[in-house]
């Protein structure tokens, strides 16, 4: 049995879903290792020895892969955000592309050459059109940026990748901000302060109107030296068309409270995806990389094909994105959703687009669908794009016994994704193709749109 602190060189033989490096050792043994990738010959240090697996650490990398490379991230190895950035972008496609082959094999018995390649982006950089940030002090020093991995750990963030350029300019100036008039962050070492002000700062952007929010997250409705604030965001922000505060009281890691108070500016900021309009509060859901959102809504409508007979169900519509696209093609549509306010939005988003065409249903898609279908409501094709968790298999049987002859399946999870499309070849579907979407360049994540008609 392997000991912690042994010192050993394995070769890593594939990815971990997370993306960790994978190697077998004696018996079969695996050990994990971050950072490392397939066909690399690399020294280890073992972390952490559990009964069916390890922990290792790359002391040194004996033969380098040619997809290895240096991430432009200068907080890469301690921000909890990015997985993958030591990999090209063409391995990364890979890799998303392997790991939905894996489930959907070993999970569903489905033959792999149904999963296509992963479409990726033109340019994998400054793809997220929001950031959230914590505020706080470490040993006296200001932080804002990222937690750690799985700590309240503050990491500073000078300039991310990921997010829209405008996010470093308006965290430079909070941070002016706060050393110029010294308030008092609300994260003191990793503990929250009751006295402390300054939580969050939090920027989104319409990535088509340019249009940009800074929402300042305070502890309590106090906020000294506001006008301050507000002339710095005001004067120095490109496209500045909201300034926000929003009051959180609790001794929460919910970032926002229900609290919003406009410092200047417009409530809402918009953006479109595809031809429609969405106006965007602080609290708003709405997709962080609008580029691949359109071209994964695009697909869900290329894979439904509609001719404008069809009543569709968008189950687990959210905020009603996918339920606008589908009107375009479809008779009407019916989207159902488990929280109330997103419906609320769904409702106004259909009536800025004019969509007439749609109809919205809050409560659980595995009640309310088979309770519209026993009202005599049939649906010739069927969307759904569930939580993490996946359907709830009453959902699927009710898709099947109304005979829809096309279902749309929309996952952020390939492993409950193969789950239920076992399911659903079970109950007479068969799965025509598997399309990977990689939303999130960069992590470990992976976006899946499939196509599934009956036998
Ligand atoms: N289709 C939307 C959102 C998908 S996220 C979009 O593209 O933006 C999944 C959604 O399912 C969330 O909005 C969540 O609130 C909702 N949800 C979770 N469980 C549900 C259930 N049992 N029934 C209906 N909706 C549910």
């Amino acid at each position: 049995m392997i000991q912690k602190n042994e010192e050993i060189i394995v070769d890593i033989l594939s990815q971990g879903y997370e993306g960790e490096g994978v190697a077998k050792i004696e018996n079969n043994f695996p050990v994990f290792i971050e950072g490392a990738l397939r066909g690399e010959k690399i020294k280890i240090k073992i972390i952490k020895v559990k009964k069916t697996y390890a922990y290792g650490k790359i002391i040194e990398i004996i033969e380098k892969s040619e997809e290895r490379v240096n991430s432009v991230c200068d907080i890469y190895s301690r921000c909890g955000g990015c997985k993958t950035q030591h990999m090209t972008y063409k391995e990364q496609l890979n890799f998303k592309r392997d790991r939905v082959k894996d489930c959907i094999n070993k999970i569903a018995g489905l033959n792999v050459e149904i999963v296509k390649p992963t479409i990726g982006m033109n340019n994998p950089h400054r793809y997220r059109n929001k950031v959230q940030l914590p505020i706080g002090l470490k040993n006296g020093k200001l932080q804002i940026g990222f937690f750690a991995e799985r700590s309240h750990e503050i990491i500073n963030m000078k300039s991310c990748n990921i997010q829209d350029k405008i996010a470093d300019k308006v965290v430079e100036l909070t941070r002016k901000w706060i050393v110029d008039y010294n308030i008092r962050p609300y994260n003191i070492d990793g503990q929250y302060d009751e006295k402390g002000i300054a939580r969050h700062i939090m920027i989104r952007r319409g990535f088509k109107t340019g249009e940009v929010m800074v929402v300042l997250v305070t502890n309590g409705d106090k906020l000294p030296y506001k006008e301050e604030f507000i002339h710095l965001i005001k004067n120095n922000i490109e496209g500045i068309t909201s300034i926000i505060q929003n009051v959180n009281n609790e001794k929460t890691n919910v970032i926002l409270g229900n609290k919003s108070i406009t410092l200047w500016g417009k409530e809402t900021i918009s953006d479109y995806i595809g031809d429609f309009k969405f106006n965007i509060s602080p609290l708003s859901f709405f997709q962080v990389n609008p580029i691949q959102t359109e071209v994964l809504y695009s697909k869900v409508l290329e894979y439904a094909d509609l001719t404008g007979q069809e009543d569709v169900f968008d189950a687990y519509c959210g905020t009603g994105t996918i339920t606008l696209f589908l009107s375009q093609k479809a008779k009407k549509v019916y989207g159902v959703e488990i929280i109330p306010q997103a419906i609320e939005n769904a409702i106004e988003n259909a009536k800025i687009n004019d969509v007439n065409n749609a109809e919205f249903f809050v409560g659980e898609a595995e009640k309310v669908i088979p309770n519209l279908i026993s009202k005599g409501v049939k649906s010739d094709v069927v969307v759904v794009d569930p939580p993490r968790k996946g359907c709830d298999r009453k959902l699927l049987e009710a898709i099947s016994s109304i005979n829809a002859k096309t279902i749309v399946y929309v996952s952020c999870d390939p492993s409950t994704l193969a789950r239920d499309l076992g399911v659903l070849e079970e109950l007479g579907y068969q799965t025509i193709k598997v399309q990977p979407v990689d939303m999130f360049p960069h992590t470990a994540h992976i976006e899946n749109v499939v196509k599934l008609i009956k036998k």
